[in-house]
């Protein structure tokens, strides 16, 4: 509480609006918002494993993360997820599809929208650390460092999941047996 208009510098007023109470100008109805952050993250596919960057800047400095960022106001996720990739990991990087969507909460902000896609490096392109990477690396899947963020972890879980879903929902059927069993 205790926040001023954008518009006019008059004090908010608290205001309930579809159940919940928000602060509203009372002279040109401006509504202080409380909106998610959207953020984008992206498991980059590259010859032998996934492209990660290990973190130049808090939080998490040291450790190693996805590339992503946060979407502009006016940005597609989708351009954002690219943008970042270029900025982080300093690559062209096509998207080839999404992993998913995330709620991440926070204590101490407001919440997270996080999006996740699967991208590839453009042919003949060679990661390298952006200025909030020390270093970029690429992991085979059975070897992940622990990463930086829950979500991300969460993330590349999904992704590994998703390139073996055959396997989990049932077994292979045993080929020998049946055609053994298919003899007269
Ligand atoms: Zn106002």
């Amino acid at each position: 509480m205790g926040h001023f208009c954008v518009n006019c510098g008059t004090a908010l007023v608290p205001r309930v609006l579809e159940g919940r109470e928000v602060e509203a100008c009372p002279r040109d109805g401006f509504i202080l918002w409380h909106d998610p952050k959207v953020s984008t993250a992206v498991v980059v596919e590259a010859e032998g494993g996934i492209v990660l960057g290990r973190r130049a800047i808090e939080p998490g400095y040291g450790r190693w993360c996805l590339p992503g960022g946060f979407v502009n106001d006016d940005e597609d996720p989708a351009v954002a997820a690219v943008r970042e990739c270029r900025e982080e990991i300093c690559v062209p990087v096509e998207l080839t599809g999404l992993i998913g969507v995330y709620h991440i909460p926070k204590a101490d902000a407001p919440s997270m929208v996080g999006i996740a896609y699967k991208g590839r490096l453009v042919d003949g392109s060679v990661p390298a650390a952006g200025v909030e990477m020390l270093e970029v690396a690429v992991f085979p899947p059975e070897s992940l460092p622990q990463l930086a963020f829950p979500s991300h972890t969460k993330v590349v879980a999904d992704y590994l999941r998703s390139l073996a879903p055959a396997e989990e929902a049932a077994p292979p059927p045993d080929r020998a047996a049946a055609q053994r069993a298919a003899r007269p």
